[in-house]
């Protein structure tokens, strides 16, 4: 498999702290990667200077082998990368088919009319929301505004898709169906960069991990021998 997302050397300080501390990782295509660290370890930072909210201080980030180091979050989105946010920010106004639609005049080759309504009921039935397209989206259990959230995501046909605590607050059997719906994707060759606190979900989903503490990688690799190795234990347990 070949990177898909290099991420070089990257550092953040904001004033005199340094959230991110020349760190580098990649991830290949079609791979499922778990960023992981402890509260406070520099992973939404980092989350944030991927999808272009934030600049990095110094360092270099590639899609595909081209540099998106420092552009606006719409030239990445363009690019091809698409975010959920932990809070689910839908239109909370417009039913959940609009939601889709409204996300699909976002996309390069913004679809409109016939067309949109079209990719509008196939994002809705690959997120299980067939049933839900005339509802708005207020009135929808939580585990269906997260479906709104990713088909919206996968609206812009990404190539990498960056999930930030996106199964947080789930119920059991909720994040049994956010987990299925997440390995439908990795399934379909989607490329995925998640930040999770879910173990089970971090287990079941991911080939690799990468752990960050205090700004620094301190474990790169496999998931099980990731999460069996002391030093990421420790750090985690703060001993
Ligand atoms: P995590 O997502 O792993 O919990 P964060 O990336 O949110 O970690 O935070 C990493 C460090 O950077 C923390 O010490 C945090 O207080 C600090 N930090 C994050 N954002 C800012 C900011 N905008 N200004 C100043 N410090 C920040």
């Amino acid at each position: 498999m070949s990177a898909l997302l290099e991420i070089q050397n990257i550092t953040k300080r904001f004033g005199g702290l340094t959230a991110v501390d020349d760190l580098s990782f990649d991830v290949a295509e079609g791979e499922v990667l778990a960023l992981l660290g402890p509260n406070g370890s520099g992973k939404t930072t980092m989350m944030n200077i991927i999808s272009g909210a934030l600049k990095p201080t110094e360092g270099r980030i590639t899609l595909a082998g081209e540099q998106i180091t420092g552009l606006p979050p719409h030239r990445v989105a363009a690019k091809g990368v698409a975010r959920t946010f932990q809070l689910v920010k839908i239109l909370p106004s417009l039913d959940v088919r609009e939601n889709v639609i409204a996300a699909l005049a976002f996309r390069r080759d913004a679809l409109w009319g016939q067309e949109a309504q079209d990719e509008a009921d196939r994002l809705l039935v690959n997120a299980g929301l067939s049933a839900r397209g005339g509802e708005m989206v207020e009135n929808l259990t939580y585990i269906d505004q997260k479906r709104v959230e990713l088909a919206r995501a996968l609206a812009s046909q990404p190539r990498l898709l960056l999930l930030d605590e996106w199964l947080a607050g789930l119920n059991p059997t909720e994040l049994r169906v956010g987990i299925d719906l997440i390995a439908g994707l990795r399934d379909a060759g989607m490329t995925i960069l998640l930040v999770e606190h879910v173990m089970e979900a971090v287990r079941a989903l991911c080939n690799r991990c990468v752990v960050m503490n205090v700004g620094s990688k301190i474990a790169d690799g496999d998931t099980d021998a990731v999460l069996n190795d002391p030093g990421v234990v420790r750090a985690y347990l703060g001993t």
